[in-house]
């Protein structure tokens, strides 16, 4: 019997949810584990307040002296909520957070110790770095990478530790991490943004981006994630065979929280709470034991910050909930996976969010150039977008049996496709004045209606326009959003540079007035952009079909998608907008390679393990005990035998055949493995892995969850889709 997995039912059904009581409102308790500005204002002297929030707002260089006053006060607000240590906190491009902690503890001789955190601490740190991916920017035995803190992004404390958010680069300033080309991105947005609304008001001095997420997840008891090597291993459940009932009957989706999930939720809540995080939304998803988990939007680099903090926070209390969370993209076959839509919009200082219409003709044309111009940057950049999403995981869910589709396309609904129509008939050249006051009144004037009324809610999209936002879909439930958050504002900056190049040469050389310019621009991009606007079902053969007609990419693969990365385009694209120089863009590409051939080679071995050493032997097992029972019915029965034996013999042949496919597919798959090793070049290697090893696991698997309908339910060793998906 197979021990392991009946423990693990057994002590998943004695579960009770823990008691969780919030004695205390959120709202007071929302982000007392930051040093905010509230808490700065306490802490600092007002020269240090000053000079962070200069730095905060106008990118401001922070002064070494004021520095150790800053690093004083956040010590002294630490050790007084009980921290004991300090760290660096960072994203490197390993997809998870670092830290490493040090003590605020120092000896001054005599036997004597203080607590102690300097400015210097606090500004740089040199963390042993041979051992992050940096794709041969950093020779590995010089080691010489450093942390930056990123003052736009407020320090917390977790657990007892005071975590500083910085940046990770390496000493020639090539950076090594997710946050530095962000930060980049967002900067040259707001350059580029600022620039255009100019033309709108004068008074608008910064663009901020703003991100807000939506994780989804499975939680799955922890008992029972342990009992199944490849979800300890790589994540994700490589075979078993689907549950009589999946999510087909719906009943799953905004239905009421099973009582253990709702704990695990409340606590969790709490813990986001105390660090800032505004969370806000939770509820069931489609697949059984899926939920989902939003907060309210908020500035993108904190909302990055925000929610790489957030998985690792998720990790820490399904401990105590005796759950396991599992952030892969598509854990189980067969039920829906799992995404992270990314909600993205710009707002000005003077408060308007660009994305959204205005009040007036002018506010209202203000943000049609916005629309139009994000809508333009994906038109451009459809594969670039695409391969900032790219990874293994995500494979199951684009390209897959699963909407989005690899197909990057702009749902825009019914409403908005008439005015771009409508703007796309205007005058080349100056517009009448008959004409101009028809577009306002009638076109650019009606638009808060019209998207009032803009109930469309096409699912099936990677990239939609909601309202007053986009939203990225087609992002991964694992990803870090900065790599498409950085993607999406390059190329949007990078295109509304283009369009502000544009209408002041119209200005400037026909001498067209300003209004007359941006129509004429606007149309323009309208009549190039078709290509990317699509309101139909993303999801089928139809719209693949449609879509390489029309030229688009369909990249269903990681090497294929992430190729673009490195085309001359994208480096170009990176440079001119100061975000990545080519040998960032190229490391990237080289580190995404590696890893997506580290992920396949990874659940290769696993897939190969649990088949051979754990399947194998017990359809063996099974077999013998039906030819012993044949054996017995020949003793018995005689020649007759067969009369009663039929069942089990065929059964006895089936089993074969399914061992011996096994077997033979994983040998296969192990000398595909070898010989792709032995490739030096990593692009080489890496389409060995995803076209010639991958394959394979499919094959395996059928016949392995064959065999899971076949042998006795009692001896099978892995534990079922059926109770995994069920008891939460
Ligand atoms: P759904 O897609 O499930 O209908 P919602 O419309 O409730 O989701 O919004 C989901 C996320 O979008 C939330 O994190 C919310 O804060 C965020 N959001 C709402 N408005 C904006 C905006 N203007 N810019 C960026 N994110 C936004
Ligand atoms: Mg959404």
């Amino acid at each position: 019997m197979s021990t392991l997995r009946f423990y693990a039912v057994k002590k998943t059904l004695n579960r009770k949810p823990v008691h969780i009581e919030e004695t205390q409102r959120r709202s007071e308790i929302f982000g007392s584990n930051v040093f905010n500005e509230a808490t700065m204002r306490q802490f600092l002297t007002k020269e240090a307040f000053n000079s962070v929030m200069a730095a905060v707002e106008t990118g401001a260089k922070i002064d070494r002296s004021v520095a150790d006053h800053i690093s004083t006060g956040m010590k002294e607000w630490s050790i007084s909520k009980g921290a004991t240590h300090y760290s660096h906190w960072f994203q490197p491009l390993t997809g998870s957070t670092a830290e490493k902690h040090d003590a605020f503890f120092e000896t001054i001789g005599n036997g004597l110790a203080i607590e102690k955190f300097g400015g210097t601490q606090l500004v740089q740190q040199e963390p042993d770095a041979s051992s992050f991916p940096n794709g041969g920017i950093r020779n590995t035995f010089e080691a010489r990478g450093y942390t930056a803190w990123d003052p736009t992004s407020p320090a917390f404390i977790y657990g007892t530790t005071l975590c500083i958010p910085t940046v990770f680069v390496s000493y020639t300033g090539e950076a090594l991490d997710y946050k530095t080309p962000l930060l980049r991105a967002l900067y040259a947005m707001d350059t580029a943004a600022v620039a255009v609304c100019k033309y709108f008001d004068k008074n608008v001095k910064k663009v901020n981006t703003s991100l807000g997420w939506e994780q989804e997840y499975f939680l799955i008891d922890s008992a029972l994630a342990a009992s199944r090597p490849d979800i300890v291993q790589t994540g994700r459940t490589l075979l078993g065979h689907s549950a009589a009932k999946g999510q087909q009957l719906d009943d799953h989706y905004f239905g009421s929280i099973p009582a253990r999930a709702l704990a695990y939720m409340m606590d969790l809540e709490v813990e986001c709470m105390l660090l800032g995080i505004p969370v806000k939304t939770r509820h069931n998803e489609v697949a059984p034991n899926q939920f989902e988990l939003a907060p309210i939007f908020d500035e993108a680099n904190l909302a990055v910050d925000h929610n790489s903090l957030l998985m690792d926070v998720m990790h820490k209390v399904a401990e105590r909930h005796n759950f396991k969370v599992l952030f892969h993209e598509k854990p189980f076959a067969g039920v829906n996976g799992s995404g992270k839509h990314n909600n993205w919009s710009l707002s000005t200082d003077t408060g308007i969010n660009l994305l959204g219409p205005g009040k007036t003709p002018m506010s209202n044309l203000q943000f049609l150039t916005f629309f139009i111009n994000t809508i333009k940057a994906v038109n451009d950049n459809e594969e670039l977008l695409r391969a900032a999403i790219a990874s293994a995981s995500n494979d199951h869910r684009l390209g897959a049996n699963e909407a989005p589709p690899a197909i990057m396309s702009v749902f825009i609904g019914e409403q908005l496709t008439r005015v771009l129509n409508e703007l796309e008939n205007v005058t080349n050249g100056k517009l009448s004045p008959e004409e101009k006051t028809e577009l306002k009144l009638n076109v650019v004037g009606k638009i808060p209606d019209v998207l009032l009324d803009n109930t469309d809610r096409n699912r099936t999209s990677p990239f939609a326009f909601t309202g007053n936002k986009f939203e990225f879909r087609a992002v991964g439930s694992t990803a870090n959003c900065a790599n498409p958050m950085t993607v999406l504002n390059t190329i949007v900056a990078k295109q509304l540079c283009d369009f502000k190049a544009e209408v002041d040469k119209l200005i400037k050389k026909k001498e067209m007035k300003k209004d007359d310019a941006i129509f004429n621009v606007l149309r323009d991009y309208i009549k190039k952009s078709k290509n990317i606007l699509f309101e139909g079902n993303g999801y089928g053969q139809a719209w693949e079909k449609e879509a390489a007609k029309r030229g688009l990419s369909n990249h269903r693969t990681t090497p294929e998608a992430l190729k673009v990365k490195v085309s001359e385009k994208s480096i170009k694209i990176f440079e001119e907008m100061g975000v990545m120089n080519k040998i960032e863009s190229e490391a990237r590409y080289e580190i995404e390679m590696e890893e997506y051939i580290l992920r396949i080679q990874i659940e290769g071995r696993v897939l190969g393990d649990i088949a051979r050493n754990h399947i194998v032997p017990v359809a063996v097992q099974y077999q013998n005990r039906l030819i012993k029972n044949v054996k017995g019915l020949k003793e018995i029965y005689g020649k007759d035998f067969k009369k009663f034996a039929q069942e089990q013999l065929n059964l006895i042949e089936d089993i074969s055949g399914h061992i011996s496919s096994i077997n033979s597919d994983v040998t296969r798959m192990t000398d595909e493995r070898r010989t792709a090793n032995l490739i030096e070049d990593f692009e080489i290697r890496a389409n060995d892995y995803c076209f010639k090893v991958k394959p394979l696991f499919d094959s395996i698997r059928y016949h392995c969850d064959k065999l899971e309908l076949l042998v006795d339910d009692e001896l099978w060793p892995m534990t079922k889709y059926r109770e995994l998906l069920f008891t939460c």
